[in-house]
């Protein structure tokens, strides 16, 4: 059994973490880099660590790792060579496993809540093109091309321990399919399969979420599916569409509602966690079962989440 089918037998909302990133930048850290929030893993893996504290400190049942940019092609293009390229993604692993380890040792922080998990991030191709691509998904690349890309970085990632993988901000139905194929290959693994949409219906790439939702629900070993990485007033079509083609989990973790304005490079509009968590209950009412934050998130959000979440009658 997967472990998310475990814990939801057990708790009705199983509780994200929010943005590494934006935590890295807010303390200091310069990610204008083609690696993102992968370069810390060389920099300053400590600092990796202590967000993963902070995000369970704040209420996360599950630590999502910082290897979403994080690639072996991309890391042997910044001159890594192989073996250490999937060091780094195993240390990616190892991170949110010490700081959930080290958290869960201490009994005053187990109370009505289960043992964290450790997702590990796999973000798309995109993400290792650093072109903006990850939000369109017109890679012009086969389903096969995408499975040899994924292959590395998923054995290394599930090598190193991680309860499950995390395929986020997926713009495309054939990036999910090799995902998906790709994951037969490690028959003991699971993962959850999230997407990024460009409105209330359909991926970036254009496919509708339950085309893909509907493909996905025949795959034994995805654990759940969603999207991530989108604006929180899609949400509520979506979550509900899915629902009408999978008795999969639904995991959802948006953006925190502000907008990228690419021509000023910043960000606009509010973000208050309060409000976050407000909608995050009528995402559970829509039918959603893991629920977090994606870009421009904070442990705020998470433990507005938390509070709400921890309230509900246990399953
Ligand atoms: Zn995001």
């Amino acid at each position: 059994m997967n472990p998310l089918t475990l814990l939801l037998a057990q708790y009705p909302v199983l509780v994200l973490d929010g943005a590494l990133a934006t935590e890295l930048e807010r303390r200091g850290r310069d990610l204008r880099d083609p690696l993102w929030s992968a370069k810390v893993l060389i920099e300053a893996p400590d600092l990796i660590r202590q967000v993963h504290r902070d995000y369970f400190e704040a209420g996360a049942d599950c630590a999502t790792t910082a290897s979403y940019q994080a690639s072996v092609d991309g890391f042997m293009r910044r001159g890594l060579s192989h073996a250490e390229a999937l060091e780094l993604l195993r240390r990616s692993v190892r991170l949110a496993m010490e700081a959930r380890d080290r958290f869960w040792q201490d009994p005053a922080n187990r109370i009505g809540r289960p043992r964290p998990l450790v997702a590990a991030s796999v973000g798309p191709y995109g993400a290792f093109l650093a072109d903006g691509s990850e939000y369109r998904g017109d890679y012009g690349l086969s389903e096969t091309e995408l499975m040899d890309f994924h292959r590395p970085r998923m054995a290394a990632l599930l090598e190193a321990g991680a309860d499950l993988l995390a395929c986020e901000t997926i713009p495309c139905l054939i990036e999910a399919r090799a995902l998906a194929r790709l994951l037969a290959e490690f028959p003991n693994a699971s993962a959850w399969i999230s997407f990024s949409a460009r409105d209330e219906a359909h991926l970036w790439h254009g496919e509708r979420l339950t085309e893909c939702a509907a493909w996905l629900d025949n795959q034994p070993q995805v654990a759940a599916i969603g999207v991530n990485c989108t604006a929180p007033r899609y949400l509520p079509a979506l979550i509900e569409s899915a629902r009408t083609v999978t008795d999969k989990p639904v995991v959802v973790y948006p953006n925190s509602g502000e907008s990228y304005d690419p021509v000023r490079r910043g960000w606009s509009g509010v973000s208050d966690a309060k409000a976050f968590a407000t909608e995050a209950r009528r995402w559970y009412a829509n039918g959603a079962r893991l629920i977090g934050g994606c870009c421009r998130t904070t442990p705020d959000h998470i433990r507005a989440i938390a509070a709400w979440a921890r309230s509900l009658p246990r399953t």
